[in-house]
């Protein structure tokens, strides 16, 4: 993806001196993968994760070492994410006014190191990036872009812009008012409904990644040779079923909140064969 030099989006806030904050319980957030349960819990994330999954609330004591510096290659991703973002501004503002007829807000990026606070909770870096609706932001930890590479097996720079549209994309859900009707139903639904429709929810928003790659190649002209076949594998790589396999050697298809690597790479495809934001009812196509 030709990237350096290009338009820089100016809504990339940047908090990765940030430290502390407090527990609070998580909620409404909407990721790329659950890391949490098939994570290993390394370095000091564990005390962090057991009080996010009981949902404990608990007062993290401040870190009083001294903010870590950034590096050129770090500088190098920043850059990266303020230009894919700007592509993902003018790409749903351009959808937005074309196929929907209506005004497109954009989200801020957050970019942060080891944990976070959002409107959702506090959140460390092995929940992954995420999107929470209550704030409009997306979050991300540049170190997550590393664990794609050579945890989930999915290298390239057009894999990492898949990562933050499909965040994007949860944005433009809780823009067409998706996000808060799936809420509201999942909210009364069984474990067994509130996945299914966790999947469909998931499914749309890589449709509409596919959508945004779509739009990026037509309108901006930056994908290169190889460019989709990242996004296709990074999609393949963090199928439900794939993870599960690989954490703990089966699968159980009730517990899927993402959806396989087959539907995930097919509904980037559809996204990125049509262009159409229509053709992304993954509700009415896969029933709810
Ligand atoms: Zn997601």
């Amino acid at each position: 993806m030709k990237y350096k030099g290009r338009e820089r989006s100016s809504r990339v806030e940047d908090r990765r001196s940030g430290g502390g904050g407090r527990m609070v319980r998580g909620g409404g957030l909407v990721g790329l993968v659950v890391l949490l349960l098939y994570g290993v819990f390394s370095g000091n994330f564990g005390p962090l994760l057991q009080n996010l999954l009981s949902g404990g609330a608990q007062s993290l004591t401040q870190s009083t070492e001294s903010a870590p510096v950034s590096s050129a290659a770090e500088e190098e991703l920043v850059e990266f994410c303020e230009v894919v973002l700007r592509d993902t501004e003018v790409v749903w503002e351009r959808i937005f006014r074309e196929q929907l007829g209506a005004r497109y807000e954009p989200p801020t990026l957050v970019l942060f190191r080891d944990r976070v606070e959002s409107a959702c909770g506090l959140a460390s870096a092995a929940t992954g990036p995420f999107y929470c609706p209550a704030d409009r932001k997306l979050y991300l930890d540049l170190s997550f872009f590393e664990e794609l590479k050579s945890r989930f097996g999915a290298p390239g720079d057009f894999a990492m812009a898949y990562v933050i549209a499909h965040e994007v994309a949860h944005h433009v859900q809780n823009n067409l008012g998706t996000l808060e009707k799936v809420n509201t139903l999942r909210a009364r639904a069984s474990e067994t409904q509130s996945n299914a429709l966790s999947v469909r929810t998931e499914l749309q928003a890589d449709f509409y990644s596919g959508v945004w790659a779509h739009y990026a190649e037509r309108l901006l002209g930056t994908l290169e040779d190889g460019d989709l076949k990242e996004a296709l594998n990074a999609a393949q790589a963090i199928g439900d079923d794939r993870l599960q396999k690989q954490a703990q050697g089966y699968v159980v298809p009730e517990s899927f909140t993402h959806g396989t690597s087959a539907q995930r790479m097919e509904w980037f495809a559809r996204g990125y064969k049509t262009g159409d934001v229509r053709q992304g009812d993954t509700f009415a196509e896969l029933g709810s």
